[in-house]
């Protein structure tokens, strides 16, 4: 099974993913790898740094280095590991391009979305969970773990708010793979959520 989380920042989805994969790992007995995009494989890190911390780039450029990451992270790792018959839970995939770098940024949707499933050659999670939240409240809950690049720092509060908009607008549009959850809820009573619907999902 392959599962994606996805939001804005500081919305839960690390913490989240880590239960929902310790909840899978006992319930199945089968192997479950946690990662995330972009950064994780090696060459995704290197890609992480130079989007986020490294010299100015335009949307084009940017949109490039994640499909980038995206598409070595499915070959090396997310594909590897399906085909063992792992659980891949992913902090961030594809949808996160469609709503940053088209919803935020203001590229062409269509575009952004034929190059993300370019990228992986097709393949889309089973279960997307999208963690809403408000990206004021989000803002405030972040506080210093924050390594987002200075360039969305200065993006602002409207493009958090089209981002947002664009994640809720996917998932209207597919409910059958996405669960959309309020992220502004005791951790506990989200996970409680999430393994409900996933397991609805996946048929356990
Ligand atoms: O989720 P994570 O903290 O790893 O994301 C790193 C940063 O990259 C975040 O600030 C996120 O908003 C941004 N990002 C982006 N476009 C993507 C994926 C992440 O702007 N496709």
């Amino acid at each position: 099974y392959f599962i994606s989380f996805e939001g804005g920042d500081g919305v839960g989805k690390s913490t989240q993913s880590r239960l929902l994969g310790d909840w899978l790992a006992e319930l199945t007995g089968r192997e479950v790898v946690l990662t995330r995009e972009p950064g994780g494989t090696s060459l995704g890190a290197e890609l992480r740094a130079a989007v986020l911390h490294g010299e100015d780039m335009d949307s084009r450029t940017e949109a490039l280095l994640y499909a980038a990451d995206r598409a070595h992270h499915v070959a090396s790792l997310v594909k590897p590991a399906l085909e063992r018959g792992a659980i891949v839970i992913t902090d961030r995939y594809l949808d996160s391009s469609v709503a940053y770098q088209a919803g935020g940024r203001a590229l062409d949707a269509k575009a952004v979305e034929r190059l993300s499933l370019w990228a992986v050659d097709g393949l889309l999670p089973r279960v997307t969970v999208l963690l809403d939240l408000d990206p004021v409240v989000a803002e405030a809950r972040r506080g210093t773990r924050d390594d987002s690049p200075d360039r969305l720092e200065r993006a602002g509060d409207e493009f958090h708010r089209r981002t947002r908009e664009a994640f809720l607008a996917r998932a209207a549009a597919d409910p059958a793979r996405w669960v959309v959850l309020d992220a502004d809820a005791p951790v506990e009573d989200i996970q409680a959520q999430i393994r409900v619907d996933v397991a609805a999902r996946l048929g356990l």
